[in-house]
């Protein structure tokens, strides 16, 4: 995983131009997106690829004899091929899922199966709930106990307080590479290789790493990885979990029904081979092959690029919030990537995002999935802001000024 820079420059404005809902106005202003970390706009070459599923071939997978569904199932298994190898791993290590989530959920349930009373599962204090909540069902299931590593008070995660949280009885250590709520940057690949040398398997949430970084599943070394497709330019309701062979093998699949089974009668059933043992029922096949769009079209940017361009945007919306009275930024990692979160003296943030809004400006503001690390500044709620490769300076430009100008005169 790396933000390292590289020397490619993107054409940004055909960048914007391959995004139609860019070009939108809103309220009568220009429309300026800063919430990728909520979910990227498509891009053209996505929709498309949706489109021609649902109008050319618009059949279910792996089960037709029908041309329609060799066809469907080639584009289906043809965009697990490529996802897979943009994120490092092999076609039978991805198993599709609606999300994030829902990976994790998949692990806590089948994996989480083999926890046992005392057992512990560590993870950070940055964490979204998504990679709380399934590990606290988890607990009371099993028996297993959550533990949580902090950070200090820049909201960085040291890998030396990981080391010092791990005991005898350390399970899992489930953890964000990038915090969604701060923008912290973990050092996920030395907790990852400090885990394993200790025999604990580890999760690593690269939901809010995929999208401004190159992400390898074999570089990590990591044993689950769970991610979104909606938030790196493909559709909603399709992501996926990549995992080592040897833990899907053995772990029992989650979900039953149709297509992960090999052969059912009323007494037993034997499962389909991974990852389509764990892909029970009718798949997102158009979601799915929208998100192999999604990732030719990140491919054709280059991911190099995008972190490199996204770290000069940051750094300039930094600087930016830091010249403005009454603005504090919430948390200074030493590495950042994907977002900042700021509140303003005497305002709420709520009503500073709407008052954005009404300049066009889409931003977030609440707990962003993520009370806890908020309650450890001694906050319930912040604006954040999250800046993509679509985004320019002037448009950066533009948020500060109608940011200024609603502490003038709202603040
Ligand atoms: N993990 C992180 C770090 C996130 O930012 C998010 C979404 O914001 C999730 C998990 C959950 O993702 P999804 O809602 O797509 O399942």
């Amino acid at each position: 995983m790396t933000t390292q820079p590289t020397t490619n420059c993107p054409d940004i404005f055909a960048i914007r131009s391959d995004i139609p809902a860019l070009a939108r106005e809103v309220h009568g202003k220009p429309l300026v997106y800063l919430d990728a970390a909520a979910t990227t706009p498509r891009p053209q070459h996505v929709i498309d690829a949706i489109n021609h599923y649902e109008t050319h071939f618009p059949a279910n997978v792996h089960r037709g004899v029908h041309e329609f569904s060799g066809e469907a199932t080639a584009a289906y298994e043809g965009a697990r091929r490529s996802i897979a190898n943009f994120l490092g791993a092999d076609a039978h290590q991805l198993v599709f899922t609606r999300g994030t989530t829902e990976s994790i959920n998949l692990v806590a349930n089948a994996w989480g199966s083999t926890l046992s009373p005392g057992d512990e599962i560590l993870i950070s204090a940055l964490e979204h709930h998504a990679n709380i909540v399934p590990w606290q069902l988890a607990c009371e299931r099993t028996g297993a106990e959550l533990r949580v590593v902090d950070v200090d008070g820049d909201a960085n995660l040291h890998i030396e307080s990981v080391e010092e949280a791990f005991t005898e009885r350390t399970r899992l250590v489930a953890m964000t590479a990038v915090s969604n709520a701060i923008g912290t940057v973990t050092p996920i690949a030395a907790i990852c290789a400090a885990a394993r040398s200790r025999g604990i398997t580890t999760l690593v949430d690269a939901a809010q790493a995929v999208p401004h970084m190159h992400v390898d599943f074999g570089e990590l070394g990591c044993d689950f990885m769970a991610w979104s497709g909606h938030k790196m330019y493909g559709p909603t309701g399709i992501g996926g979990l990549i995992a080592q062979p040897a833990i899907l093998e053995a772990i029992p699949p989650w979900q039953g029904g149709g297509d992960m089974i090999r052969t059912v009668s009323f007494e037993s059933c034997t499962w389909n081979d991974i990852p389509w043992k764990f892909e029970a029922g009718t798949p997102n096949i158009g979601g799915t092959i929208g998100l192999g769009a999604a990732v030719e079209w990140l491919t054709q940017i280059g991911m190099g690029a995008i972190a490199d361009y996204e770290q000069k945007l940051l750094h300039d919306a930094v600087k930016r919030l830091r010249s403005i009275d009454r603005v504090e930024i919430v948390g200074t990692p030493a590495s950042r990537a994907g977002a900042i979160s700021f509140v303003v003296d005497g305002m709420h943030p709520a009503d500073v995002g709407a008052m954005l809004d009404r300049h066009g400006i889409a931003v977030r503001a609440g707990h962003h999935c993520a009370q806890p690390i908020l309650e450890r500044f001694g906050l319930n709620s912040t604006v954040r802001i999250a800046p993509a490769i679509y985004n320019t300076a002037g448009e950066l430009n533009t948020f500060e000024s109608s940011l200024r100008r609603i502490i003038d005169v709202f603040g």
